[in-house]
């Protein structure tokens, strides 16, 4: 589904003068990830496949890439956070090739719902479509804007599972383009505007609004769960994107100020099963806000996000989406393969 550009990968790499290059992928990728080793094989670099779980570009195996003593990263399907890198990493995004404009027209209707002024936001996977999409809605008449958004993303537009920064504009509603629940709800959680997903495979559009109830009602419950909890592990991520001491260390003072016993916990896959043998009532965790809302069905624990402990300790009455924000990006990102990393 993904074209992998190998011979451009090929040039960075010759250009790094790279013997040895790990090759990290999401789940999705797999494939792609061994067909690029065996093309890097052929051509004379000695390549290794990263087995991990990887959801973002928070979590670069760049670390692990200079243990095992690779000249570089490959950092296939998501572009580059700004973060520090220990190795040269070439980050790979995937960009969907669906056309988005046959889903926009089939759902003009409901798009004119969100009102006159509406803010255009999608996933790395259609970014390089937005321009498009944008041009094709201001010819409806609609006022479109794209919000620059923080250094935690890489073009305007564009949202991630733990990052709303651009959807937060001066519109009326905001547009979401792609698939899957979790951007869009996001989105509609942060912002609290009107949001209309449209996804772009199935032509169908969902309003968030609704969904968005149903997911507060069932992070109530587990707030709700968590009251007579006296004990608490706090965990946070070693993944250098969701390391977030000082606010686990806050959780952590807050929990311990209002009688509860609390300890931190560091993980870097989190887990329940992980988990098992401690003592703890419930847990909190503070990294990608994905792990507590995606999974807790699987926790035998009732498990919150750093803002529901707010909730619980009644220091605050409204929902509150567990962002993570980041500081200002100065550039962007080219719609293409990207090194960072190396020594200027
Ligand atoms: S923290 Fe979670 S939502 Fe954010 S980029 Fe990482 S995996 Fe994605």
């Amino acid at each position: 589904m993904y074209e992998i550009p190998l011979d451009e990968i090929l040039a960075e790499l010759r250009r790094l003068n790279a013997n040895r290059v790990l090759i990290q992928s999401p789940e999705g990728l797999r494939r792609e990830a061994e067909e690029l080793a065996s093309f890097l094989e052929n051509k004379g670099i000695e390549a290794i496949l990263h087995g991990e779980v990887n959801y973002g570009a928070c979590d670069p195996a760049d670390l692990e890439a200079k243990r095992l003593g690779c000249d570089a990263l490959i950092h296939l399907g998501h572009s580059y956070m700004t973060l520090h890198l220990e190795v040269p990493t070439i980050f790979v995004p995937a960009f969907s090739e669906v056309d988005v404009i046959p889903s926009l027209k089939k759902n003009l209707g409901e798009i004119r719902k969100l009102g006159e002024k509406i803010a255009l936001v999608t996933t790395a996977q259609h970014i390089h479509k937005l321009g498009e999409a944008r041009e094709f809605l201001e010819k409806q008449g609609f006022e479109v804007v794209i919000g620059k958004g923080d250094s935690r993303v890489s073009w305007p537009g564009q949202v991630l599972g733990c990052n709303f920064s651009s959807a937060r504009v001066d519109a009326e509603g905001i547009l979401f383009i792609g698939s899957g629940y979790f951007h869009p709800l996001g989105v509609a959680l942060a912002t609290k505007k009107p949001t209309l997903a449209v996804n772009p495979y199935s032509g169908d559009a969902i309003w968030m609004t609704e969904e968005a109830e149903r997911l507060i009602r069932k992070r109530w419950a587990q707030i709700a769960k968590a009251m007579d909890a006296k004990s608490f592990g706090v965990i946070v991520s070693t993944k250098k994107g969701q390391l977030r001491l000082a606010e686990a260390k806050r959780i952590l003072n807050l929990l311990r100020e209002h009688g509860k016993k609390a300890k931190l916990i560091a993980m870097d896959h989190i887990s329940y099963p992980k988990l098992e043998g401690f003592p703890f009532d419930a847990y909190v965790v503070v990294a990608c806000p994905r792990v507590p809302m995606d999974d807790y069905e699987n926790w035998m624990k009732p498990v919150l996000t750093p803002r529901e402990v707010e909730l619980l300790l009644g220091l605050g009455e409204d929902y509150e989406f567990d962002e993570i924000l980041g500081t200002e990006r100065r550039t962007d990102e080219p719609l293409g393969i990207a090194v960072h990393g190396v020594e200027k």
